[in-house]
């Protein structure tokens, strides 16, 4: 009979833009016994958890939960539950998350119009207030932090043209959630959508998200329809079911309300992961956890720079959660990474389509973000790249980045 051995998964530095170290305070709370989904206990647990992401979230809204499933279930479920078939629906593009926006939005019957920027950069805000005036969409999809490339885009303004001209401002804030400032009210972002394995350092497998009651209306409307509820006089025609049962927003709320309307069964160990892991954001407090974020990119930005490395894209829009660095021409990248995974453990990561072996992406988010696993990974990168052929004067690196933490 063929033995499986224990489960021993080896130490890691995990220095990617996610999945990221989770703090072992997390990791603890999972293995905690399971509650019932209907016992007062476990539901004061769910409140608190809808508490806490309003918190992070910036907001008032009355709906902020988590989806059950890794951050694309969140997403899925803001996009089937507000676009309804026909809809036409802008994407701008400037990576390889906006894609994935544009092919959900697809899949939802959306007529979906993109702009695109060349990779490394982001949209001006002028761009993007033009697009919305020429297009007039329903809804406007867009990415808040592009893991892909590194770079940020600016809410600034927008949320008040899309409120001009009725359409609804949905953001995929998978990877900057907990990590960099995101103001939902004050930015008028109608529909969040974070992630967990990102910046707030918890396994993936929970999407939060928050919307606004110009969602939540939407979302009522439409309800009624699958319902037949719909009187006279409201605009029936235009109006047609949510495509999906799982992702069912109008559902979901049900389920998260004091109604607690059976849905699916909430995935008990996950929502300890989640509320554990807010509730260090939450000890940390949000401007705290964000210079801290800043000032580990600072250090390792320091450090690459003082290898001679040259960093990938526009720097005035630079993430500062993931760091994309050049690989040296003549270097061998994915060699680079096997020899940071195998001999010291460290997982940096490469990157998808154009950007396949012409950067490296280092994240620094969360429970991963810290002094030590900078000195580790700059160290550990400095030997790689010796051992590869490249020029470049030892011992810099970890100096500069010390520099910059006296
Ligand atoms: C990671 C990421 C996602 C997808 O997250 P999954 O948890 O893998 O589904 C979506 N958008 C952005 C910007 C991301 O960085």
């Amino acid at each position: 009979m063929k033995v499986y051995k224990d489960l021993s998964p080896s130490p890691r530095t995990i220095m990617t833009p996610g999945p990221v170290e989770v703090d072992p305070r997390v990791l603890r709370a999972m293995s905690f016994p399971i509650l019932g989904q209907f016992d007062p206990e476990f539901t004061s647990i769910m409140n608190e958890t809808m508490e806490m992401l309003r918190k992070l979230f910036v907001t008032e809204n009355e709906w902020a939960f988590p989806v059950d499933g890794t951050s694309r279930s969140g997403i899925e479920a803001v996009l089937v539950s507000l676009i309804e078939p026909g809809d036409k629906v802008l994407v701008p593009i400037y990576g390889r998350f906006g894609h994935l926006l544009t092919e959900i939005a697809q899949r939802c019957g959306a007529e979906v119009v993109t702009i695109e920027k060349e990779w490394g950069f982001v949209f001006d805000k002028e761009e993007l207030v033009a697009a919305i005036r020429t297009h007039r969409p329903k809804l406007v999809a867009i990415v808040h932090g592009e893991t892909s490339t590194g770079r940020m885009q600016s809410l600034e303004g927008i949320g008040q043209v899309c409120r001009d001209l009725d359409a609804l401002l949905v953001v995929d804030a998978v990877a900057t959630i907990g990590g960099v400032a995101l103001e939902t009210d004050r930015l008028l972002l109608d529909a969040v959508i974070g992630g967990t394995q990102k910046c707030l350092s918890v396994p993936a497998g929970m999407s939060p998200i928050t919307y606004n009651s110009r969602a939540a209306a939407k979302i009522a409307k439409r309800k009624k329809i699958e319902r037949g509820l719909l009187t006279g006089g409201e605009e029936e025609s235009l109006l047609r079911p949510v495509q999906s049962n799982y992702f069912d927003l109008s559902m979901l709320q049900d389920y998260w309300s004091s109604a607690r309307l059976n849905h699916h069964t909430e995935a008990t160990s996950m929502l300890y992961a989640l509320r554990e892991g807010l509730r260090l954001v939450l000890e940390e407090g949000l401007e705290q956890r964000q210079a801290r974020h800043k000032a580990h990119e600072a250090a390792l930005v320091a450090g690459v720079q003082a290898m001679d490395l040259r960093l990938y894209g526009d720097a005035s829009c630079k993430m500062p959660v993931v760091t994309c660095i050049e690989i040296p021409e003549g270097i061998d990248g994915e060699s680079v990474r096997n020899l940071l995974l195998q001999d010291f453990g460290i997982e940096i990561a490469s990157s998808f389509g154009v950007l396949k072996g012409k950067i490296w992406r280092i994240g620094t988010m969360g429970y991963s973000c810290s002094k030590r696993n900078v000195l580790l990974t700059l160290g550990a990168l400095e030997a790689a790249l010796l051992r590869h052929g490249h020029k470049l004067e030892a011992g810099l690196a970890v100096q500069a980045a010390l520099n910059t933490y006296a």
